[in-house]
């Protein structure tokens, strides 16, 4: 029997591996750093940063035990199949969760993939026991792995440097704080012993920044399982008064395991609308100025221009925002969800194909069963900012205005914005649409294409690639199905 390459990839960490635990002492780690990655429009040099950091925080967990994870160059597969050649077995864990689908079909074909994350593989769309089916996995205990590995072999083909060097990575976000699984643990040590300020924090994007777990990231890339979140979460509520603190916590747990089923399911969940009926919406009514004002947080609404500043300087911002400026986007200013979608992937440290597409799509009523929930922003500020902290952080020019004024900064007097400094249309833009109006054309729009977006579930393809969570009644949607209704005028 060869020896075993364990190919890391979205599983930065030793503990909670099921490869790695298969391979046992006789682990051969390597990470492949494929240039299709490095030099996709998609990733941001901070993505690219922190990946470096948990390669060498990974490479320390490594050495304790007497091995080292060898830094490989190249096609992956290609890279594979040399190890391959040389006599060596490859283990890795499946995952679908990124844009190269056809690699994936390759190495499940052509290696030893093995499946320990919770997801139902080989069975698409059949989600009726599936919640029994996650609580399983969540509540079953992670896999040992070996006490030490024996030497590693396979040279590094480059450095981190290197890499560095080659693709100019000069981060340019603020530092999100270092990766890898000992902060990922710390993250998750602290965010739990300030759990009772969780549930207020949520929506509010200035106390989100300091409240939420922020293992988004980690989570990504693996430092930390949700497993692993889980059980400790769970550890830690035993004797604890907070039990429905945690439960907000451990639910969205759940959820992320939700969506790495759906992109299971429907590996092209990122290219195109889940639903037929509403495939490229808006695709040919793009709207340069519109996308670049909302890109450079200059849409005339604060909390809208707040959050999109802050995703770009930042690479994080909290679930409202994101739900926010994703509904503000597709609803709103009318664009085609992909390119804000892919605007949002570059810039997210946290990027997960599965999630932000299918949220993107969610929240641009794409799927054809959710509630449209489109979020006014000025109602956001009330509701979730109305001291103007986190406007007033990342759009400076509105510092001077007051918490009413900032609330909807047009609505100012000219004597106003003379004392303030303020002036709308030269130092901050007027809305660049009129959100009301916007809303209203949406909904009237999704209320004609309601039963037709229905009707499309009669298909059971469509049916097992929309991998809805078993809330979702297929018989029930299917009793609001209708003809299509045409509207003109959206
Ligand atoms: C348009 C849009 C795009 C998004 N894109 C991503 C993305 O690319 N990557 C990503 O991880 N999350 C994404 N989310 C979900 C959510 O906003 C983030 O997971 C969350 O803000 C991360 O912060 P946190 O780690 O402090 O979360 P916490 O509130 O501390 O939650 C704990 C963990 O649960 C998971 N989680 C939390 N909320 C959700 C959710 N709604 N759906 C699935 N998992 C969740 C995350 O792994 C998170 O780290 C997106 C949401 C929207 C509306």
């Amino acid at each position: 029997m060869g020896r075993k390459v364990v190919w890391h990839r979205y599983d930065l960490r030793l503990r909670d591996n099921k490869a790695l635990s298969e391979a046992g002492e006789e682990a051969v780690p390597v990470y492949i750093f494929d240039p299709e990655w490095l030099e996709s429009e998609l990733v941001s040099d901070s993505r690219i940063q922190f990946v470096f950091e948990c390669l060498k925080d990974i490479n320390r967990q490594y050495q304790v035990k007497d091995s080292r994870i060898s830094l490989l160059y190249g096609d992956p597969v290609e890279e594979l199949e040399k190890l391959n050649d040389r006599g060596y077995d490859v283990y890795f864990n499946k995952n679908a969760n990124h844009f190269r689908q056809e690699m994936e079909e390759e190495v499940r074909n052509r290696f030893q993939g093995f499946s320990g994350d919770g997801v139902v593989r080989n069975k698409p769309g059949t989600r009726r026991k599936w919640d029994n089916n996650a609580k399983k996995y969540f509540r079953s205990k992670p896999p040992k792995i070996a006490e030490s590995f024996d030497d590693n072999p396979v040279q590094n083909q480059v450095s981190l440097d290197e890499i560095g060097e080659k693709y100019s990575v000069r981060p340019e976000k603020k530092k999100f704080g270092p990766g890898g699984s000992e902060e990922a643990g710390n993250r998750l040590k602290s965010f739990l012993d300030n759990i009772e300020k969780y549930p207020s924090s949520i929506s509010s994007p200035i106390k989100a920044e300091k409240n939420t777990s922020h293992l988004s990231p980690y989570i990504r890339y693996g430092c930390i399982t949700r497993r692993q979140a889980y059980r400790h979460a769970k550890w830690r509520s035993k004797d604890s008064d907070q039990a429905d603190r945690y439960k907000m916590f451990i639910d969205r747990l759940f959820w992320h395991l939700n969506f790495s089923q759906k992109i299971e399911d429907n590996p092209e969940l990122f290219k195109e609308s889940v639903n037929p009926v509403f495939r490229d919406l808006h695709r040919d009514k793009r709207d340069e100025k519109k996308i670049e004002a909302w890109k450079e947080g200059k849409t005339g609404y604060p909390l809208v221009d707040a959050s999109m500043r802050a995703l770009v300087r930042t690479g994080w911002i909290n679930f409202r925002m994101r739900a926010m400026c994703a509904t503000f986007f597709s609803y709103i200013l009318k664009q085609w969800w992909k390119e804000g979608a892919d605007f949002f992937y570059k810039h997210l440290i946290d990027a997960d194909v599965a999630i932000n597409y299918y949220q993107w799509q969610m929240h641009s009523g794409l799927v054809g069963v959710h509630k449209h929930r489109i979020y006014n922003p000025t109602k956001q500020v009330k509701d979730n900012d109305p001291r103007g902290e986190f406007i007033k952080k990342y759009v400076p020019e509105l510092r001077p205005l007051s918490p009413e004024q900032i609330v909807k900064p047009w609505e100012m007097s000219e004597q106003e914005q003379r004392k303030t400094g303020v002036k709308i249309g030269k130092n901050y833009p007027e809305p660049i649409v009129n959100h009301e109006a916007e809303t209203k054309k949406a909904r009237k729009f999704f209320k004609a294409k309601k039963g037709s977006a229905h009707a499309a579930f009669k298909d059971d393809e469509l049916w097992k690639k929309a991998s809805l969570s078993p809330r979702h009644d297929r018989q029930k949607i299917l009793e609001k199905a209708s003809e299509q209704k045409s509207l003109k005028d959206y």
